[in-house]
């Protein structure tokens, strides 16, 4: 994606208009099998589990259901791939043509990985094309061209010494992904950590682990070693968490929910201490002032924020604080672009709101929309279960007002099409509700006031904070949040931090 760009589609481009995805989803068949030292393997213990898909509840396949025994065997493999050095100790420009090949073979399988997605969790097929699939070639392409230039340092220790600083792949590091954006989330920790010359072993999540299989065939196609880049498909508590837990096994890289984090770090605490990184939930909060330069587009993202996804974002503008004077006219405009997000089949180009993931996950939106009419909060729009008959799982795009700060749907994470707005009267009383949160992964603020924007910018506790935007995105930029939304970045060169060590080397020059 360009700089700048917000991650919604907002045009649907006729490129894909002329495709007919139902008829090639009819004949897709993926493959569930783990990919352990270049090879597709079943779980040792033959165990697989059936994956449908949320759009109609279409069975998609068998998925091997890895154990620690399978987990082992990966971590085995990326362990004996990186003492061979035939990655880690590749020359840069040798690494970079290989991960180069990687994002090439990406964009040409890109219908393919787009539908795997949109059928494994129920996104629209633009989505997935234009979103998903091209910010995962330009993060695998973004890294691969950072192989060569990344320096090391000449620290200032005087004449009479030569300290330098370099930086070194950790060893085998481990990423456990989540369903949300199955391809990108991998894709952010794919790219440093295969750059940066580790061994990985990827744990994708029981909602969506066919995309990151092909990920790690295309990688092997293109010339990556064997054992460089393994997948272990399986549930969080058996997969993940031996992952998590493995004594050889030198950092962890995590996205997902902040209870699951909270785990994460757990085992690495009680095996070998190894490094870990989070990126976990959010409960944004989306701020409008009177003066908001421009109504209209401050709608328009409102509605992206939380409706783009289904809401599944973790950077979802799920709480939206509306200064008092404008809170009518805003939510009228907000009702009027929510009417773009009307649920509609996944596989029809234009579509803008897809499945949700799962029942489970439709069974908690549903749940928390109930707790909101419940604890007194006004529904404005949507508020149901929408097509129904389709056999899958989907819900309206649904507004409350009149939220109250301490009631539940302004607390959780939904992870859902629900939005919740709060009034308020002040920016001091805007900034304390913004902030009166665990979490802090994103905020924005809406002022023509530029002293203003400033100072409310600083003021939030939020590892992103967007003026007259919302979820401006590029890969350049880092990602994370504050607080109990995570510990660390993603995206940018601060990524390499989490997935490699810094060595000092002393030279006694005499
Ligand atoms: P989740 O925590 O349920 O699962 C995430 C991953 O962890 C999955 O692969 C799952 O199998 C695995 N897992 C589950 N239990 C485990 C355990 N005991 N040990 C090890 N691994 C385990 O989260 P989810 O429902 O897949 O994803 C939604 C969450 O992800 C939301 O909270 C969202 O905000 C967050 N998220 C954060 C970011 C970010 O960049 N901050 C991005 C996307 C999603």
């Amino acid at each position: 994606m360009p700089a700048g760009t917000i991650w919604a589609v907002t045009a649907h481009p006729s490129s894909t208009a002329n495709i007919d995805w139902r008829a090639r989803a009819a004949g897709l068949r993926p493959d569930g099998r783990a990919v352990i030292d270049g090879r597709r393997v079943a779980a040792r213990n033959a165990a697989t589990f059936l994956k449908t898909s949320p759009i109609d509840g279409r069975e998609l396949g068998p998925v091997a259901a890895c154990e620690s025994e399978d987990v082992d065997a990966a971590v085995t493999a990326a362990r004996r791939s990186f003492d061979s050095g035939a990655w880690a100790l590749a020359r840069p420009s040798a690494r970079k043509k290989v991960l180069l090949r990687f994002a090439d073979a990406i964009a040409a399988a890109r219908d393919e990985l787009a539908l795997l997605e949109t059928l494994d969790v129920g996104k629209p097929i633009t989505d997935s094309l234009e979103v998903d699939v091209a910010a995962t070639v330009r993060s695998i392409r973004w890294y691969a061209e950072a192989v060569d230039k990344v320096y090391g340092e000449v620290a200032p220790t005087g004449p009479g010494t030569l300290a330098t600083v370099t930086r070194e792949p950790m060893g085998v590091v481990g990423a456990i992904v989540p369903w949300n954006f199955p391809l990108l989330m991998a894709a952010w920790k794919i790219g440093p950590i295969l750059a940066a010359g580790n061994s990985l072993v990827l744990k994708p999540s029981e909602k969506s682990p066919f995309t990151a299989l092909r990920l790690a065939e295309l990688a092997l196609e293109a010339g990556l070693p064997p054992g460089v880049f393994n997948v272990v498909p399986g549930f969080g508590g058996t997969a993940g968490k031996a992952l998590a837990a493995s004594m050889d096994v030198d950092a962890i890289g995590f996205t997902g929910s902040t209870v699951t984090g909270k785990l994460v770090m757990q085992y690495a605490a009680q095996s070998n201490m190894k490094r870990v990184g989070l990126e976990c939930g959010g409960k944004s909060a989306n701020i409008v002032f009177a003066d908001c330069p421009d109504l209209d587009a401050a709608a328009a993202a409102a509605a992206n924020a939380i409706f783009f996804n289904q809401g599944e974002m973790c950077s979802a503008g799920s709480r939206l604080l509306v200064e008092r004077g404008v809170r009518d006219a805003l939510l009228e405009k907000i009702a009027v672009h929510a009417r773009d997000y009307a649920p509609g089949d996944p596989l029809d180009p234009s579509t803008r709101l897809g499945a949700i993931v799962d029942e489970t996950q439709l069974q908690r939106v549903l749940g928390y929309i109930d707790a909101g009419c419940r604890e007194g909060a006004t529904l404005r729009l949507g508020g149901r279960r929408a097509r129904q008959t389709s056999g899958g799982f989907y819900v309206e795009p649904t507004m409350f007002d009149a939220v109250r700060p301490e009631m539940r749907i302004a607390r959780e994470e939904i992870f859902g099409p629900v939005l919740a707005a709060i009034p308020f009267d002040s920016t001091a009383e805007a900034i304390a509700i913004a902030n009166d949160s665990i979490y802090g992964l994103a905020a924005a603020v809406w002022t023509r006031d530029l002293s203003r924007a400033h100072r409310v910018a600083r003021a939030l506790r939020a590892g992103s904070v967007y003026v007259n935007c919302y979820d401006a995105d590029d890969i350049t930029v880092p990602f994370g949040g504050y607080k109990q939304s995570g510990i660390g970045r993603d995206k940018s060169l601060h990524a390499f931090d989490k997935y490699t060590e810094l060595k000092t080397t002393w030279i006694e020059l005499g």
